[in-house]
């Protein structure tokens, strides 16, 4: 790893499009970043096989983060250094900030027995619905069913049912946050909690790192938070969510993958960091 700069990004509806799942139009500064030994590493709400599927695609070797902060999994021989780490798998290094999925399943459970509403996770949708719900090919809602660390679900209610749902969630002592489709309930983990701890591991090889995040969420807060330049791109209906507030900012100009390639352009061509 020859940079200095490191790119933390999510997937749904910043790297790729909200609809189509495609990162077509990010290619251009995807391959900026590879010419330039830059590290895209993926953060994202999905699961470890889900982004699996787009690092192949992507042809990334990073270090990425699953489901919202859940699991950081580091490629074996990626860091010359020893660090703690809490699993190993033939492919990885595990370090798990997540609560056991099983636990979440059960504290939704709770909730919705306490409150009577309409909740719905991952846990109770079938393959298909999670397909049609997602627009995910049946291939990929299957991989989105492998969870670990973070259950997606709705309310079915109005909003003020989300509200007392999430209230019921901070009480338990448990995480809620917000992506592109779903809430997400989580244990004490955070996508800015995983940045913080990879860029710690980045920062032994190369102390004068800097971080670039972009996102376009809620779910994206802690970790535009946790860098040196945050990036917001548009959400398809053309605006920025505007519960992420920053006073450093950069507005992408665009939506998704438009948006991340705009940005990320113009952040390495004319060296603003
Ligand atoms: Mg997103």
């Amino acid at each position: 790893m020859r940079s200095k700069i490191v790119v933390f990004t999510d997937l749904d509806g910043t790297l790729l499009d909200h609809n189509s799942y495609s990162f077509e139009d990010a290619v251009p500064a995807l391959e900026l970043t590879r010419s330039l030994g830059i590290p895209v590493v993926i953060c994202s709400s999905k699961t470890r096989a889900e982004i699996e599927y787009f690092r192949r695609k992507l042809d990334n070797r990073e270090p990425f983060i699953s489901e919202n902060g859940g699991g950081i999994f580091i490629p074996k021989a990626y860091f010359n250094f020893d660090f703690n780490y809490s699993r190993e798998t033939n492919e990885y290094k595990v370090v798990e900030l997540g609560t056991r999925y099983e636990t979440l399943v059960e504290v939704l459970n709770e909730i919705r027995q306490k409150t009577g509403l309409h909740i719905k996770g991952f846990s109770d949708m079938s393959v298909s619905e999670i397909a049609r719900k997602c627009g995910l090919s049946k291939e990929l809602a299957e991989l989105a069913k492998i969870r670990e660390y973070d259950e997606p679900f709705t309310v079915c209610e109005d909003e003020k049912a989300s509200y007392l749902v999430k209230e019921e969630i901070k009480r338990m002592g448990f995480k809620y946050t917000e992506g592109g489709r779903f809430f997400h309930l989580t244990g004490d983990n955070d996508k800015g909690k995983a940045v913080r701890t990879l860029t710690k591991l980045f920062q032994r090889s190369f102390p004068e790192l800097k971080t670039v995040g972009i996102g376009d969420s809620l779910n994206d807060l802690d970790m535009l938070e946790s860098v040196d330049i945050p990036i917001l791109v548009k959400k398809p209906d053309g605006k920025y969510d505007h519960r992420v507030k920053l006073d450093n900012l950069i507005l992408a100009g665009e939506e998704g993958p438009r948006g991340w390639n705009r940005a990320i352009i113009n952040l390495l061509q004319k060296g603003k960091t």
